[in-house]
């Protein structure tokens, strides 16, 4: 773990809030909470990432435009294939219908061409 300001890895301790360890930055003063329940991304990213591989992009192409190690890329789109290789649960129905959704929005965009969708 590094501090989240500047990248020190020198920082220490500072209590407790809302059960949550906290650390303070001895470089830079920066406070941050760990919480690790739910470390990385939010999920909407991780879709938005593998929706975008789905459709051609490079894990590299992606990885620059996310800020994120291509590694983590895959590690994403192996999430997701594990959790939608099988028919999906009640909470997953959002993000299905969402990249849907965007699949749908881009197939009218190359049908119509861009004039088409701008106007
Ligand atoms: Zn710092």
């Amino acid at each position: 773990m590094n501090c989240r300001k500047c990248q020190s890895t020198d920082f220490v301790k500072n209590g407790h809030i809302n059960e949550k360890q906290r650390y303070k930055c001895k470089k830079c003063d920066y406070q941050w909470t760990e919480n690790h329940k739910h470390r990385g991304r939010p999920s909407a990213e991780r879709a938005f990432a593998v929706f975008l591989y789905c459709h051609g992009l490079s894990m590299n192409a992606i990885s620059k435009m996310l800020d994120t190690a291509p590694s983590t890329i895959l590690k994403w789109i192996r999430n997701f294939s594990n959790q939608h290789a099988h028919p999906p649960e009640p909470q997953t129905d959002a993000v299905v219908l969402e990249l849907d959704e965007m699949w749908h929005y881009l197939k009218k965009k190359q049908t119509l061409g861009l004039e088409g969708v701008l106007s």
